[in-house]
């Protein structure tokens, strides 16, 4: 990455801190000097924007329950809020704006902490809001616990500002956190960062270059979590794809074809991955594997050449079909999922309709929907040829439907088969989770059964969701 889209050194204090991470003991609170009897035992968090930016929330959120700090809802008044910023596109700077904004009205005494992307990539414009008191870096959030000792004096004249601004994050540091709201799933970090520079993307300034996890840690991380009863391990990170270990000899199919070693582990779930880093070797270990979920998300944007070289992604339609011809030949009864914007710069009515007729011949199941906006900073925020407003809305209305359409046939596709379920959730007599192929199934259920994994006879599909009774057997298992 350049350094030179944002020039922090003048504005940025750096500190060296120590990381004893989590050293705090019940009896060591922080002690606001507004009101020395009143410790710092209350923080609420609100988190803007991807998957990621939550499960890193969530992660952070359960160390502060660790430490004994009452975790309350965002909105009450609180000693410390823990704001986690998006910098996708301009209107998410919007919002992150306004977000600190609502945490310092609901808490004019409490500490106000902001970081995530929006902080990695303009903290000079979050030190212009009074009343934020610690501002920090993607690569910093998981140091929160050294740094709050820096405002035990009280609240700052100026933010306390600390932001790696090298774009060189030198490792995946969330090491000791896990991120998980259950015992039944819980979210691996393999990997961290993008090299690839997608025009309309701001997530490389964010977030750094890419780097991954040591191959060894990240197992026993994963042992870990077994033994802790997680039953479903999903990888997360921006690029998983391009996950290698430092000496290059071993990529995500080895670390996934070690993780199905673990004993105990169920499911390890692949979450988003680029196209042009699937492998046959990777949709074959899937297809033979009974722990790696038969669940795929591989983004396509558009399916027009010269809207994918303007986004600056790294394959071309034929390449992407064929990907697709190979997917449908190895995992036929496979989830996928992608990722489509609608309103690309030059996007017209044929390149729309030219990418609508491809998906709808595609093995897809799911669509995730993007409204392009442009993105400050990015290469294609300078493009020519907007697309109109209304018709990006128009565009983005019907490849919802077209969604829909995808998800409901697939859903039909089981009905009538038996298939295991991670159950997750139990409310009013009814228990739900997902199949190894991401379909949301609930049950009648007499008890709490979630994080448990039973065979279920499925139904009816109530637009995409399906229905299902608990059965003795399993009478045919997707793999
Ligand atoms: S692959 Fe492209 S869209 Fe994805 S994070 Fe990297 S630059 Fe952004």
């Amino acid at each position: 990455m350049t350094t030179g889209y944002i020039d922090l050194q003048a504005q940025i204090t750096k500190l060296t801190v120590p990381h004893s991470l989590f050293a705090l003991s019940s009896s060591d609170k922080y002690h606001c000097p507004m009101d020395r009897d009143k410790p710092i035992q209350s923080v609420s968090f609100k988190t803007l924007g991807c998957k990621l930016n939550q499960s890193e929330s969530d992660a952070i959120m359960a160390k502060f329950e660790e430490n004994q700090f009452r975790v309350r809802p965002f909105g009450e008044e609180v000693d410390l809020t823990i704001i986690n910023t998006c910098t996708v596109t301009n209107d998410a700077d919007s919002k992150s704006r306004a977000t600190i904004r609502r945490a310092i009205r609901n808490s004019p005494r409490g500490r106000v902490v902001v970081t995530g992307c929006y902080a990695q990539v303009k903290p000079e414009d979050i030190q212009t809001i009074n009343g934020v008191d610690l501002i920090l870096g993607n690569d910093e959030k998981y140091h929160i616990f050294d740094h709050l000792n820096k405002l035990q004096h009280g609240k700052l004249e100026e933010p306390l500002t600390i932001v790696n601004d090298e774009g060189e994050f030198t490792s995946v540091s969330e090491d000791g956190f896990i991120s998980a709201t259950s015992r039944t799933r819980v979210f691996l970090k393999i990997q961290e960062g993008c090299d690839y520079y997608c025009s309309y993307c701001i997530i490389p300034f964010a977030r750094g270059k890419a780097r991954s996890r040591p191959f060894t840690q990240t197992i026993d991380e994963a042992r870990k979590l077994v033994d802790q009863g997680y039953r479903e391990i999903v990888l997360t990170g921006i690029n998983i794809g391009t996950y290698h270990t430092a000496n290059g000899k071993q990529n995500l199919v080895d670390l996934l074809s070690a993780l199905e070693q673990i004993n105990g582990l169920d499911r390890v779930r692949v979450s988003s991955i680029e196209p042009n880093t699937v492998t046959d070797d990777l949709l074959h270990l899937v297809a033979g594997s009974k722990v790696i979920c038969d669940h795929l998300h591989i983004p396509l944007q558009s399916a027009n050449d010269d809207q994918l070289s303007a986004m600056n992604r790294k394959y071309r339609l034929e390449e992407y079909a064929r990907l697709m011809a190979r997917f449908r030949t190895i995992l036929p009864t496979a989830a996928l999922g992608t990722d489509v914007i609608v309103g690309f710069p030059g996007e017209t009515e044929a390149h729309f309709e030219k990418t609508t007729a491809f998906i709808q011949a595609q093995p897809f199941t799911y669509l995730h929907i993007f409204r392009y906006s442009p993105r400050e900073g990015t290469v294609a925020a300078k493009l020519d040829n907007p697309v109109q407003f209304h018709e990006i809305k128009r565009r983005s209305v019907v490849l919802h439907e077209v969604s829909q359409k995808l998800k409901f046939a697939y859903a039909e596709k089981f009905s009538g088969q038996t298939l295991k379920v991670l159950f997750d959730q139990f409310r009013d007599g009814l228990a739900s989770g997902y199949t190894r192929n991401y379909l949301r199934v609930q049950v009648p259920a007499t008890q709490n059964i979630s994080q448990s994994i039973l065979p279920v006879t499925l139904s009816r599909s109530d637009r995409g969701n399906l229905q299902g009774t608990l059965a003795g057997e399993i009478v045919r298992e997707v793999v």
